[in-house]
């Protein structure tokens, strides 16, 4: 493959930093220190944690290509914390994926936390990115209403809604299988779809323990961002053990 270099930044989000290449079809992606909770409002940093997502995000989209979920993963980036990425249009859509009841499911329903699903709960919210409107802040989304708001024209009807639910519980299994061997028990997650020029949709974003939650089997810790969202005590605990237990496996 050519040689992809990075050369602008193009975008920098809450957590990562996209950087337009000298390839228009792909971009490099870097997951930085920043952590933030409760859209924006509690910020800090977490020395190393950049490079842990990243590496962590890295061999869990590898597995999941090798199983058959299509990605926009290519290889390493130009440091450890980046990885070249194939160019997609983001669809703003969060598509969480729970084995547990906890956190916003718990609140919206008033039920109590810890019942567990028989299968893959899968379940869609709108990403909402408009500062003139942050009140919305990612409502759950039908998945009738999904192919209906101009916004999501991208997914253009039912049964590609059906194909994102069906990658996103297969991720969850695959997933689920893959962390239980590390000792860690995966309770839920986020995932992000884009489309490729070609019409294909892929699983894009990452998924690291920003982006999930993940306990200690043995011990029921706490090893994912809960540990900066509910003030648990050394937030990057949870990123360092998740790496060396990835790494070792
Ligand atoms: N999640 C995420 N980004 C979001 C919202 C949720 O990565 O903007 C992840 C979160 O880390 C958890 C899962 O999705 O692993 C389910 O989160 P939930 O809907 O319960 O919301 P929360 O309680 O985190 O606000």
């Amino acid at each position: 493959m050519e040689q992809i270099t990075r050369t602008t930044l193009i975008h920098a989000g809450k957590a990562n930093n996209v950087y337009a290449t000298t390839s228009p079809d792909y971009l490099e992606l870097e997951s930085s220190d920043r952590i933030s909770a409760g859209n924006g409002a509690k910020k800090d940093i977490v020395s190393n944690k950049g490079i842990a997502n990243n590496q962590i995000s890295s061999a869990l989209f590898q597995y999941l290509e090798s199983h058959g979920i299509p990605t926009h993963y290519v290889c390493e980036g130009s440091n450890p914390a980046s990885k070249i990425v194939k160019k997609a249009t983001m669809i703003p859509l969060e598509v969480i994926c729970r084995f547990y009841a906890v956190g916003s499911f718990c609140k919206r329903y008033g039920c109590e936390k810890g019942k567990k699903f028989d299968t893959p709960f899968v379940e869609f919210t709108f990403k909402h990115d408009n500062p003139d409107a942050p009140a919305l802040s990612d409502p759950p989304i039908d998945r009738k209403t999904i192919p209906l708001l101009s916004e999501l024209t991208l997914v253009s009807d039912e049964r590609e809604v059906a194909l994102i639910e069906y990658y996103t519980a297969r991720v969850g299994e695959l997933m689920r299988e893959f962390y239980i061997k590390l000792g860690v028990n995966l309770i839920d997650f986020k995932l992000e779809f884009g489309r490729l020029p070609s019409g294909e949709i892929i699983l894009c974003d990452e998924i690291s323990p920003d982006t999930c939650r993940l306990i200690d089997l043995k011990t029921g810790e706490s090893l994912d961002k809960d540990r900066f969202r509910e003030d648990l005590g050394d937030v990057s605990k949870g990123y360092e053990e998740i790496l060396k237990r990835v790494c070792d496996q």
